[in-house]
């Protein structure tokens, strides 16, 4: 038989012989080589061997008097077999460090029986998370303003490259849930709340990480998640239930995983709440019958943490652990993040000798597990690589931080009330008081996933990032600098407010640096989505003092601000803008950068009104949003022409071109993203007032002009009806960009 004829009977065999799995016929990626090594080595795992593949722990679980023990290595990886393991203890470790605990795990794999390597996973979620002295870049919800996916790519492609350098080849990332509700505290690792914007941004990071193929050593494996519907909690708190109807779950939580599995994405993190009162971890219809059946997902699907036990102790839609594991794996579970004992290990045993999860499951479970381990070139050497090691800390890495950091600041005030002329950028012999709780925070700056899992100010930061009053100190000199804000986060108090009435007498402006200490997941949850009143009445003693006020927002989602915005001669939104963040702002305020980042939101004014750009008439009526997704101002002034469309009759396939004429007449160079949105103004169901079709960005020096094209097919105007299909319906649509609008109508034929 020849090696042709060999890989289809094996390819056949292998769909023929897997009950729950379809691995994807049109699956480019699908290797001979490793499907015929995968089911060769199928052929001599244990039951308990294939059972070890799919457990993955923490790597505290292997930890004896605050010390990685080696006896519990040696139990877990070469007696157990554990596949998988994760995480850190509660610090960032050297390049060293991580290459010595690699290396542990994985000589231990090698005295294991059959030698299967580990497969370690980390959150790299802006960059690579627990290491020392990485480059963190701005958290989702800023890149998103940037518009700038090949600055999304490379940001990603460093991140890879940083986290191989650790030896770790797995990456739980990219956020692919759209983040459709401020209140939620995981909002920030969101591309905002178009899912348009998230999926275009989210495949950019899986090209990032995995597109030179996964043996490259500047590679890492993305895990998108969290699968399905996480990211809109009906109370707003984090894993807590949602309920969201079929329609709205395809029309806006789907397409971004659609997508991502086509781009060929490793692995899927669930959900770990629950949709109309079913957990994600138990819903065999999403995992098996949508995701790996019908989307031909050929990846491996883990848990997140705990979740199975979540099932009996928090969900109780189990009465105890082996009734929760037999419901998850027969779900479509493949990996279980357990992640501190052998729980599942021991009941998914006994749950297979007695049947209740068949053999077929488990093998595809395993499967995928090995096919993983295979991409990513494990079983040729599982060690730390050197040509990867190279690859960590150079100092390109931080201009990328510091362009993506530049590029996802917002402004949203630049006050004219004076004689016309706005008032930022400052002026550099301006003496500046820099105030407010987040101006010498670096957890302000950075947010979740920041060396550590919480992000707050930590010993771990490199000593080289700057906060925002050091930033702007090296920027003006320290003569010119007045602060008493401490170092760290530490909430407004009276005598802070006090204290800068003291201050503000010395000063000509104040920078006044508000918004959100780190937090994560849970620690998130808020019950009031303004700012903290003591920082609202800082903001107020400050504006009182007559001195203008700039504020300076640095906060993972909007904080309400409405009573402080009139006062407030200048407004910047920085988000989570990390590593090179403070300089960033510095750039902004002080005119070394001209700015350019648009919401990826829509900035509420009013705790209940908290809604998104896509509403349908009615709502859209009653909305009085602070500002609107995609606003952003710039140092500059552009000037649009009319859309200009190829034809008024858009036929079936064919396209529709699109042109505007964008104009800088302003008196310096900038940057700008244009967003193009397209109203559909009859549907079968009630059709939204805008949606985001594309969106680009140009750069234009003072006095150019360019034309600025997009084209547009019937698939962009396609919603999911009420019959759960995707359809475009005949009928008039319009184009919006900017202020302008031009109407065409679609025809069927
Ligand atoms: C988070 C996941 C994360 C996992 C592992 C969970 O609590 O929800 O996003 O990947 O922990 O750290």
């Amino acid at each position: 038989m020849n090696k042709l004829l060999l890989s289809i009977v094996l390819l056949a065999a292998i769909m023929f012989n897997s009950c729950n799995q379809k691995p994807a016929e049109n699956n480019t990626r699908i290797d001979p080589e490793i499907e015929t090594n995968i089911k060769n080595l199928l052929a001599e795992m244990t039951l308990e061997e294939k059972i070890g593949q799919m457990t993955q722990l923490t790597y505290n679980a292997f930890m004896e008097n605050g010390e990685l023990s080696e006896s519990k290595i040696q139990e877990y990886i070469v007696y157990n077999g554990i596949g998988s393991v994760l995480n850190v203890d509660s610090a960032t470790f050297s390049l060293e460090k991580w290459h010595k605990v690699i290396t542990s795990f994985q000589d231990a794999a090698k005295k294991s029986r059959l030698k299967i390597p580990v497969l370690y996973g980390i959150d790299a979620i802006h960059g690579a998370n627990y290491t020392n002295n990485s480059t963190l870049f701005p958290h989702n919800i800023g890149l998103a303003a940037t518009r700038n996916p090949e600055l999304i790519y490379q940001s990603a492609k460093i991140t890879a490259k940083e986290v191989r350098a650790s030896g770790i080849r797995w990456n739980f990332d990219p956020v692919l849930g759209v983040g459709r509700t401020a209140w939620w505290p995981r909002f920030e690792e969101t591309f905002g709340e178009d899912p348009y914007l998230v999926t275009q941004l989210g495949i950019e990071v899986i090209r990032g990480y995995e597109e030179d193929g996964l043996k490259s050593p500047a590679a890492v494996a993305s895990c998108m998640k969290h699968y399905l519907g996480y990211s809109l909690p009906r109370s707003g708190k984090d894993r807590t239930p949602a309920y969201i109807p079929d329609v709205e779950l395809q029309e806006y939580f789907l397409p971004s995983f659609k997508a991502a599995v086509e781009q060929g994405s490793s692995s899927l993190m669930v959900n770990s709440g629950s949709i109309n009162g079913v957990p994600v971890h138990i819903n065999k219809y999403l995992l098996t019958d949508l995701l790996k059946n019908e989307l031909g997902f050929d990846g491996v699907v883990v848990t997140d943490w705990a979740d199975i036990q979540y099932l009996y102790n928090q969900h109780f839609v189990a009465k105890d652990n082996k009734e929760a594991v037999k419901m998850a794996v027969n779900a479509g579970i493949d990996m279980s993040m357990v992640p501190l004992d052998l729980s599942f290990y021991n009941d998914l045993i006994a749950l297979v000798s007695e049947g209740e999860v068949s053999m077929d499951r488990i093998n595809d479970a395993v499967t995928r597990i090995l096919r993983l381990k295979y991409r990513l070139g494990l079983f040729d050497n599982p060690y730390p690589e050197e040509d990867a090691a190279k690859n960590f800390g150079l100092d390109e890495y931080k201009l990328v931080a510091l362009d993506a950091a530049r590029e996802s600041v917002v402004l949203l005030k630049n006050d004219t009330a004076s004689g016309g002329k706005a008032f930022l950028p400052l002026n550099k012999g301006s003496k500046v008081l820099v105030a407010g709780p987040a101006a010498n925070s670096l957890g302000a700056l950075h947010g979740s996933w920041s060396y550590i899992w919480l992000g707050a100010d930590n010993p771990w930061y490199p000593k080289t990032t700057k906060t925002i009053v050091e930033a702007i100190e090296d920027k003006i000199g320290k003569q010119n600098v007045l602060s008493n804000t401490q170092r760290g986060f530490i909430e407004v108090t009276e005598k802070d407010i006090f204290q800068l009435k003291s201050d503000a007498k010395g000063a000509d402006v104040i920078v006044l640096c508000l918004g959100e200490n780190a937090y994560a997941e849970v620690t998130g949850n808020v019950d009031e989505l303004g700012l903290p009143y003591n920082q609202l009445q800082l903001a107020k003693a400050a504006i009182d003092t007559g001195k203008p006020v700039i504020l300076v927002l640095t906060e993972g989602r909007p904080r309400i601000i409405r009573e402080i915005v009139p006062g407030s001669r200048g407004i910047l939104m920085a988000h989570r803008p990390a590593s090179k963040g403070a300089e960033a702002i510095a750039d902004v305020l002080f005119g070394d950068y001209n700015p350019n980042g648009r919401l990826a939101f829509t900035y509420p004014a009013y705790s209940g009104d908290v809604t998104t750009y896509d509403a349908p008439y009615r709502l859209a009526q009653n909305q009085k949003p602070q500002w609107p997704f995609g606003f952003g101002l710039s140092y500059t002034k552009f000037e649009f022409g009319n859309i200009v469309l190829s034809t008024d009759t858009l036929i079936a396939n064919d396209i529709l071109a699109v042109q505007m004429q964008v104009k800088n007449i302003g008196p310096i160079d900038g940057k700008i993203a244009i967003d193009l949105f397209t109203h559909d103004i009859v549907a079968s169901i009630i059709p939204p007032q805008r949606r985001l079709r594309k969106f680009t960005k140009i750069g234009l020096k003072a006095g150019e002009s360019a034309l600025v094209e997009f084209t547009l097919t019937r698939e962009d105007l396609a919603f999911v009806n009420s019959q759960l299909e995707r359809v475009t319906e005949e009928g008039d649509f319009e184009v919006i960009i900017e202020d302008k609008t031009a109407g065409f109508y679609y025809k069927e034929k």
